[in-house]
């Protein structure tokens, strides 16, 4: 595996552009790394800029980027085709502490775009499947226009708990026997031991906020949950200081933290 400068941005090859929704697609990238669940890379385009992006996959032959079209970087990779180049440095951070986590049941919770990351570690689950419990999942989206993952849905059923809320579905359409609903609904009306499990969690922040509720009465503690902070960053190693949280940097301390490191960031 040739190592590359991860500070320096390197020219890979598109090997798949799989459109999710009407404003996200999955990227599968050329860049072999050994990497963790959680990590991200920085993928720029020349003239048009650079953005941090969740590695979502667990194979050491290619990456896999979810990403959604909010701006000029992801609008422009959006146009990207098979075969095309795009440039990228990393991977960066620190990802979910899988190899201490070894031996516990797991309760994967996302929202929205925050499922990207927490795919990363459901493909590492599967590739280390004996080193972990049972495994919930609670993904929410906010209509069956968003779902993301589709193929990958139907798979993880076979497999683990996995409970999929739209909050509106308001023609009924098919929805991978999605429930209606907030996921906060469906997570308080489950019945969830807090022994031996560790929670991972990345969604919007209002969800974030009102699931860490929920599992508070449900009798986690705080050092039982890992949230994926997503702040905006520029250089990804540690200098520009935008993505600070608490006099950490999301960037080099996380973006993955364990909850109780970070618990009063809302005020920073
Ligand atoms: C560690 C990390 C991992 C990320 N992983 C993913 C991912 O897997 N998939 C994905 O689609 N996006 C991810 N993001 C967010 C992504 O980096 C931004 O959406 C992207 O940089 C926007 O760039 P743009 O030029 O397209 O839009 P811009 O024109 O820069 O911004 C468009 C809008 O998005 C907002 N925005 C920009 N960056 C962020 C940010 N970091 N967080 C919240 N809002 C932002 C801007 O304020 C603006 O309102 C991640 C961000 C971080 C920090």
């Amino acid at each position: 595996m040739k190592k590359e400068n991860p500070y320096i941005p390197t020219p890979y090859k598109v090997l798949d552009f799989y459109r999710e929704t009407p404003d996200s697609f999955t990227l599968t990238v050329s860049m072999k790394t050994k990497h963790d669940p959680g990590q991200f890379v920085q993928v720029s385009l020349p003239g048009i800029g650079e953005s941090p992006i969740s590695i979502c996959s667990d194979s050491r032959e290619h990456i896999k980027l979810n990403v959604r079209e909010v701006g000029n970087v992801t609008r422009a990779l959006s146009q990207l085709k098979k075969g095309d180049t795009l440039l990228m440095r990393g991977p960066y951070g620190k990802g979910y502490p899988m190899h201490h986590l070894k031996g516990n049941d797991l309760l994967i919770i996302g929202g929205g775009c925050g499922i990207a990351p927490l795919k990363g570690v459901i493909d590492y689950v599967e590739n280390h499947r004996d080193d972990y419990g049972e495994v919930k999942m609670f993904l929410g989206y906010r209509s069956p226009n968003d779902v993301i993952f589709k193929r990958e849905l139907k798979e993880w059923r076979k497999t683990y708990h996995l409970q999929v809320t739209v909050d509106e579905n308001p023609h009924g359409q098919f929805c991978y026997d999605a429930r209606e609903g907030f996921i906060t609904e469906a997570l308080k009306e489950a019945k969830l031991s807090n022994d031996k499990k560790i929670v991972f969690l990345c969604g919007p922040p209002i969800m974030m906020k009102f699931v860490i509720g929920i599992l508070h009465q449900k009798g986690f503690n705080d050092d039982q949950i890992f949230i994926s902070a997503e702040r905006l960053m520029y250089c990804a190693f540690g200098v520009c200081c935008h993505c600070m949280i608490r006099g950490k940097f999301t960037c080099m301390d996380g973006p993955v933290f364990r909850y109780d490191e970070i618990k009063d960031f809302k005020n920073d």
